[in-house]
């Protein structure tokens, strides 16, 4: 037996199924490309699902965490530190919001914005204000709180009663969210572009829609950029190009680019009429370790200029699979945007074409129940993009 098949089998042995996980172990990254225990390289376009948006092995990345790690790694929230007052101010410049709040995950960034929202209302309308509309096909986490707001039945059912209020509209259909409000409405809750479901852009209108309506009710507008924010559109956040600001906005993935954090962020009604002492926390969250991740992250994306690198790369990728759409009839269309993108796949089982895919070297993961999707490192380049199609065609 192979090394690699005995790490797998082991890896079974002990580890809850609760993954298929694809049968390669991945030992060491450089650059955008990743390398398995027995040495063969594979070109990265999933960038462990959006979080290695500087690829693997930044110089200046590793020696901050290096440099912290010796420092101080974890002193909890009841004191101030360096690296998360850095790595706050930051944060809030780049989002044009008015306070952060550090979380370890994108679920407890999710479950603190629902918490927001709650508080938001309880404090100005009193206890029976609390409605929350979701979106279908949403991904918002696997915790019970942001479960109730994930709009995937399959998800869901097992685990029921969730948390109670939640009612779902469809995404880019004004006329269900509205369909949706009661008296009761306290937000609305949604990806800027849904990513697990399948890669789904919010169209102009229906954002600036949802906005007029929250404005309307006083509700606040929750939007979940986990996925989609982090320059991954070729903006800081996916609503800056919409010029659509949420009341709350939650991040992670890419905001620590490999350490587990996630944050909400909060504009002035959410900052100024919600949170107050006791009302929430966190062990981890925020800890100087991961605040330093943050804070060099978001140094390297302002230097090197990442938003634009991928608006011009992102472009050349929205090309490449246009081409692609058009020379293969099992292709039925290309959505997303930037490096935020998916293919849809018509008559043929997506898995199959990501497992060929992995023999030709090439990692690229699903969304849906029928979109390959990418998400590549932020930091690729045209001569990456031909490489991947490449190897896509191969697998095709
Ligand atoms: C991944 C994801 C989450 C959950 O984040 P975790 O870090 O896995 O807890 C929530 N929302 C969106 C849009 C995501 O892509």
């Amino acid at each position: 037996m192979s090394k690699e098949k005995e790490y797998i089998e082991k890896a079974e042995e002990n580890i809850l199924h609760t993954y298929n996980r694809y049968q390669i172990v991945l030992d060491h990254g450089k650059g955008v490309r990743l390398y398995d225990v027995e040495g063969k390289e594979y070109l990265d376009f999933a960038a462990g699902i959006g979080v290695q948006s500087l690829g693997y092995g930044n110089p200046e990345y590793t020696e901050a965490l290096k440099t912290q790690a010796d420092k101080l790694t974890h002193i909890s929230n009841l004191y101030y530190s360096v690296p998360m007052m850095e790595a706050a101010e930051k944060a809030r410049r780049a989002s044009g919001l008015e306070k952060v709040f550090f979380t370890n995950s994108g679920t407890e960034a999710i479950e603190g914005a629902l918490k927001v929202a709650r508080k938001y209302s309880y404090t100005k309308y009193g206890p029976e204000r609390y409605e929350i509309i979701a979106m279908n096909h949403s991904f918002h986490g696997r915790s019970m709180g942001a479960l109730s707001v994930t709009g995937k039945e399959a998800y869901r059912t097992p685990f029921e009663p969730l948390v109670g209020g939640v009612r779902f509209a469809d995404y880019n259909d004004l006329e269900s969210v509205k369909a949706q409000i009661t008296d009761k409405t306290c937000a609305i809750i949604l990806e800027t572009i849904q990513g697990e479901g399948g890669i789904y852009v919010a169209s102009e209108e229906f954002l600036r829609g949802v906005r007029a309506i929250c404005d309307e009710h006083d509700l606040l507008l929750i939007l979940d950029e986990i996925q989609c924010g982090m320059g991954r559109t070729g903006y800081m956040f996916a609503w800056q190009e919409y010029g659509v600001e949420p009341d709350v906005m939650t991040v992670a993935k890419a905001l620590g680019c490999g350490v587990p954090v996630g944050a909400f962020a909060v504009g002035k009604k959410a900052a100024e009429t919600s949170l107050v002492p006791g009302d929430h926390g966190t062990t981890y969250g925020g800890n100087p370790l991961v605040c330093a991740a943050v804070s060099k992250v978001l140094d390297i994306y302002e230097k090197e200029h990442i938003t634009e690198h991928v608006q011009k790369v992102g472009a050349y990728l929205t090309r490449k699979l246009d081409d692609l759409v058009d020379k293969y009839d099992f292709l039925a269309e290309r959505r997303g945007k930037g490096m935020i993108q998916g293919l849809e796949v018509t008559g043929r089982p997506v898995g199959e074409i990501v497992n060929r895919a992995l023999e030709q070297g090439l990692i690229i993961i699903t969304a849906g129940t029928n979109v390959l999707r990418f998400l590549p490192p932020l930091v690729i380049t045209e001569a990456d993009v031909d490489e991947m199609a490449e190897k896509l065609e191969r697998s095709f």
